[in-house]
């Protein structure tokens, strides 16, 4: 079996088969703090910046920790855009390829009747905007009964946008034995004091800009 430097987190052979297909060979500062303590279901808040490689820090374990037979939505990543929406999409279908994982997108703009078909077929992950995920959860066609992990993705632009109220909202609808994530390129108070409610004392992970 070919080892690369991602062998270290001791991850399943599909999830280590589908990173060198992406060629992900060396994981990168943040992949290396946050992989092994969200495999071990730890909250976390996560300072990085753009660039830093965030998306996959997340992506693998939430990909380890799906069970392809559950139909429902396991994790729910949340983002203040639609082409991040779009994007996590891509990553965590790429990352997943070889469980067969399937991905949602859900954001405003987008068809919400094509979102709902597909919700109900079979998504282990759901990953969209605040507005549209709350619109599906007041609608009933986002079932989260079986969600055991929450990311908040680029906290501070949720805030900026004016997303944080609502994101408050939909974490009050999601099961209470879960692991939250929360991640952001800055921690301005308002997104500390979202963390003190929402996260049992998680880790904090802080990448230093010149790292
Ligand atoms: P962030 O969310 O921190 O802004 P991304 O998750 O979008 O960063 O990753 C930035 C870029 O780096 C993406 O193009 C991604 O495919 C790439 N990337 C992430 N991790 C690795 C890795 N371990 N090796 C090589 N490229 C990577
Ligand atoms: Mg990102």
């Amino acid at each position: 079996m070919i080892q690369n430097k991602f062998g270290s987190f001791s991850l399943s052979n599909e999830i280590q088969k589908a990173l060198r297909v992406l060629d992900y060979e060396i994981p990168t500062e943040v992949q290396e703090r946050v992989i092994p303590l969200a495999l071990e279901k730890k909250d976390l808040i996560v300072k990085a910046k753009t660039g830093s490689g965030k998306t996959a820090a997340y992506a693998i374990p939430i990909c380890e920790m799906i069970d392809w037979l559950e139909n429902k939505p396991q994790a729910l990543v949340l983002t203040p855009t639609r082409e991040l929406a779009v994007q996590v999409k891509e990553d965590v279908t790429n990352i997943g390829r070889f469980k067969r994982i399937k991905a949602a997108a859900i954001y405003g703009g987008h068809p919400f009747a094509i979102e709902k078909t597909e919700l109900k077929q079979k998504t282990h992950v759901a990953v969209g905007t605040p507005g549209r995920v709350m619109d599906h959860i007041r609608k009933g066609t986002l079932p989260l009964s079986r969600i055991s992990c929450l990311v908040i993705d680029e906290a501070d632009r949720m805030l900026d946008m004016g997303f944080i109220d609502q994101v408050e909202e939909i974490i009050k609808e999601l099961p209470k034995d879960r692991v939250t994530m929360l991640f952001s390129a800055t921690m301005p108070q308002k997104i500390k004091d979202l963390s003190l409610n929402e996260q049992r004392t998680p880790a904090r992970i802080d990448i230093h800009e010149d790292s």
